[in-house]
């Protein structure tokens, strides 16, 4: 059995796109689609596209690369009813050697990117009438964690995403949810320290570091039918103004 592929979901064949889906989190969580019986795309920048899933080259830092791979996706798939905005870099520095670039990079690939792919995504939702939007960010976007402001700011910024998200496209049937994963091992944390990696392990309460399978089950549940109710917002039922602080 494909990894994942007990975790199934009730509706099938749907469009599905993922963002860095060729290896690490982004490709269990394709498998997991694949499996399901869903029309599966991945972008990728690098490497080769795993059987049976069309691979879109496209550079989230790109308005242009992803308008180009969303055509590419709706022309062969139809309209994208999932998205999973899961590509991501870190650049870890501390803060007084942190340069501005390594601020914006992480920003413009975490943030922005997950922000040009959701923007394209929702005019085939909309007019759909359904999708699912999920982001992929991090248990330091939560709780910080030093060497890392760049990153925690911009995994906790798809937190806002979501909510907003939620509140403006709810009423769609379209759904926005975040998962912020632990430590997951992949190529990200491979080449953490040996001394960084204990110190993560002494402090979480499994005593091991998660598999990219098992974020891959929490994302798939959420693309399906029995989590069409759930969705990122803030206080339940306050009705907010249309715009405001
Ligand atoms: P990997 O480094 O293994 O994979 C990152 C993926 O993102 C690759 O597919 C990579 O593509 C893609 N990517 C990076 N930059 C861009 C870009 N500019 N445009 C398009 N694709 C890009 O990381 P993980 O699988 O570990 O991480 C996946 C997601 O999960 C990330 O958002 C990460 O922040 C998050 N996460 C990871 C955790 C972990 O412990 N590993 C914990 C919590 C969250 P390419 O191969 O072309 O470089």
């Amino acid at each position: 059995m494909a990894p994942g592929a007990d975790s199934k979901t009730t509706a099938t064949g749907r469009s599905v796109l993922i963002t860095g889906g060729n290896r690490g989190i982004g490709l269990a969580i394709a498998k997991v689609f694949v499996a399901n019986g869903d029309k599966v795309a991945i972008t990728y920048r690098s490497g080769d596209v795993p059987e049976g899933m069309l691979g879109v080259r496209a550079d989230v830092t790109s308005e242009e690369q992803i308008d180009a791979a969303f055509t590419q996706v709706e022309a062969e798939h139809g309209p994208v009813e999932v998205l999973v905005a899961n590509a991501g870099i870190t650049r870890d520095v501390l803060l007084l050697r942190m340069s501005e670039s390594d601020f914006t990079d992480v920003i413009d690939t975490n943030l922005t990117g997950a922000f040009r792919v959701v923007k394209r995504a929702s005019r085939g939702m909309i007019r759909l009438r359904r999708g699912r939007v999920i982001l992929i960010s991090s248990v330091t976007g939560l709780y910080g964690a030093p060497g890392q402001i760049n990153y925690s700011a911009s995994k906790a910024g798809l937190v806002g995403i979501a909510r907003s998200l939620t509140r403006e496209l709810g009423s769609r049937g379209i759904t926005a949810n975040v998962v912020a994963p632990g430590f997951i091992d992949t190529d990200m944390t491979a080449e953490l320290p040996e001394e960084t990696r204990k110190s993560y392990l002494a402090t979480i309460p499994a005593g091991r570091f998660a598999s990219p399978d098992e974020v891959a089950g929490v994302v798939s549940w959420l693309a399906g039918d029995a989590a069409g109710y759930i969705s990122r917002c803030g206080h339940p039922g306050r009705r907010r103004p249309r715009h405001g602080p």
